[in-house]
């Protein structure tokens, strides 16, 4: 068995523990004869794995009583509408345009309402965090929305909008557990496990409970009632079950990992490497703002496009792999997340030092 150092965007490198667990308990989880993913979503044994994800995430974000977690599919992308169409009551909502994951979201929401993009930072290709702490924002507004970390651009929030008391929605797809938050500030968090947590197919959601009502636009789908899954705590019919399975293999690890203080101290000094090669660098080139840059997701380039390909398929070749930038920006972009080991940072760097001496 041979494993790469996989920097992919997502969906993303997982712990080789939780991996190794998983292939241990495939043919037989627990003594019940079956894998996890052969299990009927309403067994006893399943109830355990659900109700002990929730109890675990809950416990390593310190969700406070009044905020559900919701396990769900259709990726982050469906939660674009499923926002909207569940909280704009007013038919109003602010959006604060910082790459294009949080544009894509601005849009969708144009189906269902008045949706304002309140701040952007198109006009510099996304490298930056506007200043949001004096926003216009309707005082009907009935949310304001962000993408607290930018993955496509590699930017992060290193504080929240001020929302002049309006409820924050933030899409953490791709910082979900990588530093401790403080929930309620938030009425709803979302993220696709893909990036951070787990296997592509769960979505979380965590929203505060009055968020969650009858009340929804007409013509909102059953399943795209924040409702429907609260009140069946996520099983309202087959959730992801082996994906939410793996998630809650994750949280445990996450919990012996000394929890998300010890994570964010992780996440700095790996970002840190990288990043001080990078302001060291005569050939690579850090392509966001410093003040602004994501621990999670890091784009550089060389300048020069033909360089760039030939440090990608080098770099893949030496087992450093997915390291292309996004096709929208190009060049190249590691992304680090939680379950990237230091040494596979450290390793990186290495490589990328002897490519700069080399060319
Ligand atoms: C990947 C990503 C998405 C899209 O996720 P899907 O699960 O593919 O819909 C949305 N937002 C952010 C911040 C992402 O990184």
């Amino acid at each position: 068995m041979s494993r790469v150092y996989n920097f992919s965007a997502g969906p993303a490198v997982l712990p080789e523990e939780v991996l190794r667990e998983a292939a241990e308990e495939m043919m037989d989880y627990k003594g019940s004869g079956m894998s996890v993913m052969e299990m009927s979503h309403r067994s006893k044994v399943y109830d355990g794995i659900i109700k002990e994800a929730e109890a675990d995430l809950r416990e390593l974000m310190e969700i406070p009583d009044n905020y559900k977690v919701l396990f769900l599919q259709g990726g982050a992308s469906q939660q674009f509408a499923m926002i909207p169409m569940n909280l704009m009551k007013n038919k109003k909502a602010a959006y604060i345009v910082t790459g294009q994951w949080a544009k894509k979201a601005f849009q969708e929401a144009q189906n269902y309402g008045e949706a304002i993009k309140v701040a952007s930072s198109e006009d510099e290709t996304f490298s930056y965090i506007p200043d949001c702490s004096d926003l216009d924002i309707p005082e009907d507004a009935d949310y304001v929305y962000i993408c607290e970390n930018n993955t496509i651009y590699g930017t992060k929030y290193k504080t929240l909008p001020n929302t002049k008391g309006h409820t924050l929605v933030a899409d953490v797809s791709s910082c979900f557990l990588s530093e401790p938050v403080d929930v309620s500030k938030y009425g709803i968090i979302y993220g696709g496990v893909q990036k951070n947590i787990g296997p592509a197919g769960v979505v979380i959601v965590i929203i505060r409970e009055d968020l969650i009502t009858e009340d929804t636009l007409p013509g909102t789908p059953t399943m795209l009632k924040y409702k429907t899954h609260a009140d069946a705590d996520s099983l309202y019919n087959t959730p992801p079950a082996y994906g939410i399975y793996v998630c809650g293999k994750v949280f445990k690890w996450l919990k012996k990992m000394g929890g998300l203080s010890t994570m964010k101290e992780r996440n700095e000094e790996k970002a840190k490497i990288l990043y001080d090669f990078l302001d060291g660098s005569k050939m690579f080139k850090g392509t966001v703002r410093k003040e602004d840059r994501s621990l999670m997701n890091v784009p550089f380039v060389t300048g020069d496009k033909e360089l760039d390909a030939k440090f990608v398929k080098e770099a893949e070749a030496a087992g450093f792999v997915n390291l292309k930038g996004h096709r929208t920006v190009g060049g190249m972009r590691a992304s680090i997340y939680n379950a990237m080991p230091k040494e596979g940072v450290e390793k990186l760097v290495a490589f990328m030092k002897k490519f700069e001496e080399e060319n």
